[in-house]
């Protein structure tokens, strides 16, 4: 069985591979170890092997990890996950950025609940790419007004896009979506000239990450072939 540590390597490795082959710049895509449903030990040794950036997808489980990992430096926590508005209280003051914003509403709230003394959160808005009925995410014609509104709340950085495409999609399928993902993006820097910090294409998992950073992702999300598979799928 091989260790977090060595998966982290070839998972790095991997990355590192697929963002020459594409001819992009060394360094421009970020690992996110993805944590949810992984116990505390499990983050830690990621840590130690040089991991910084965790992704979670449940708000209580992520802050019982905040509270046993708190001795470590330099931690910097994502959440991924759905976004119900009883939580972003929490959300707001315990994450360095959100990844799932879908509505206007979630991230008013985010803003209004983010204290003043921390930097802005930054955020992405999370796009139902492929259409699917029961997704998560705002449609891709939705995208443009969104990120306009979020780019007008105090305390909020709009960072860019995330998408999970659809699962049951073929490769070829997938790939489009990426790359619709991509050009929804460059709309959006396009038609937002004042968002001058919109650089982030949040896309690829485990299975695919090649393929999205091939289309211009900048963060991939990985759990699976860097923590094994998940004990408890919930
Ligand atoms: C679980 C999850 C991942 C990681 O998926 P793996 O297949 O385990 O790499 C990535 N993104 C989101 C939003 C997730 O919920």
């Amino acid at each position: 069985m091989s260790s977090i540590a060595d998966n982290i390597g070839s998972v790095t490795r991997r990355i590192q591979k697929a963002t020459m082959t594409a001819g992009r710049a060394p360094g421009s895509v970020w690992l996110l170890a993805v944590s949810k449903a992984r116990p505390a030990a499990d983050l830690r040794e990621a840590w130690q092997a040089g991991q910084r950036l965790f992704g979670e997808s449940y708000l209580q489980e992520a802050l019982v990890k905040m509270v046993e990992l708190e001795d470590l430096p330099d931690l910097e926590w994502h959440f991924i996950g759905p976004i119900q508005s009883n939580k972003t209280r929490q959300i707001a003051s315990a994450f360095h950025w959100v990844h799932s914003v879908d509505r206007l509403k979630i991230a008013r709230r985010l803003s209004e609940q983010r204290e003043a003394r921390l930097p802005p959160l930054n955020i992405c808005i999370q796009v139902n790419i492929d259409r699917e009925g029961s997704k998560a995410g705002c449609l891709p014609e939705e995208v443009k007004e969104l990120a306009t509104a979020i780019t007008e709340l105090p305390n909020l950085n709009l960072r860019g896009l995330m998408a999970i495409p659809d699962p049951r999609a073929t490769q070829q399928e997938r790939d489009g979506s990426f790359r619709r993902m991509a050009d929804l993006l460059q709309h959006c820097q396009q038609q937002l000239p004042g968002a001058t910090g919109l650089d982030t294409l949040s896309m690829g998992m485990s299975g695919d990450l090649e393929d999205a950073i091939r289309e211009g992702a900048t963060i991939v999300r990985v759990g699976t072939d860097i923590f094994g598979s998940r004990p408890v799928q919930r």
